[in-house]
C-alpha cells in the first residue's frame, strides 16, 4: 500500500535545523517560524464564527476542560520557515474542507432540504491530516493516555 507524505522534498539547503521536525531532508533554513500545528486557516474561521476558540483534549489541559484560547496561543517553534512555507499550500484544502461541511449544514437547516455532493482531493487532504497530526504530536500537544508521547513512523513525513 502506498501513502502519501507530508512533504515532498525539492529543495535541498545543505541544511538541517535540530528543531525543525523537518530536519532529515536537510533543506532547512536557518530560522525557526511559529507554526499553528492547527491550521491558522480553520482557526480564523472558527474565531469568525464563534469569535473565540475553545479547545479541550490538549496535553496541558485537565481532562475534559473546555478552555477559551487566543489563535497566536497555538503556535510552536517546530518548523524551521523554509518548511512551514513549503508546506503553506496544504492549508488550503482545509478551507476547502470547512467551506464544504458549512455549505452542508446550512442546506441541512432548510425546511426541505436537498443533498449536496462536495467533492475535495483526497491526496492533499491526506497529507494535511498527517501534517496537523504530526504538529500536535511534535508540539507536544497530544500524549498517549499513559502521557507518553505519541511516536510516528519518519516515513510519514517524507518520500524516500
Ligand atoms: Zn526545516
Amino acid at each position: 500500500m502506498s501513502s502519501n507524505p507530508v512533504y515532498i522534498p525539492y529543495k535541498r539547503t545543505g541544511f538541517s535545523h535540530h528543531k525543525c521536525y523537518l530536519r532529515e531532508t536537510k533543506g532547512c533554513s536557518d530560522k525557526l517560524s511559529s507554526e499553528h500545528y492547527l491550521s491558522e486557516n480553520i482557526l480564523n474561521k472558527i474565531e469568525r464564527i464563534n469569535t473565540t476558540i475553545d479547545v479541550t483534549g490538549l496535553s496541558w489541559l485537565p481532562k475534559e476542560r473546555l478552555k477559551s484560547i487566543g489563535k497566536s496561543s497555538l503556535v510552536s517553534n517546530i518548523l524551521c520557515t523554509q518548511h512551514n512555507s513549503d508546506l503553506s499550500a496544504l492549508d488550503s484544502i482545509d478551507g476547502e474542507l470547512i467551506d464544504g461541511i458549512a455549505c452542508i449544514d446550512a442546506e441541512f437547516n432548510e425546511n426541505d432540504p436537498v443533498a449536496i455532493n462536495v467533492s475535495i482531493d483526497g491526496v492533499p487532504f491526506e497529507r494535511w491530516i498527517i501534517k496537523t497530526v504530526i504538529g500536535l504530536v511534535e508540539s507536544n500537544q497530544i500524549r498517549q493516555k499513559s502521557g507518553q508521547p505519541f511516536v510516528y513512523k519518519k516515513k510519514c513525513l517524507k518520500s524516500t
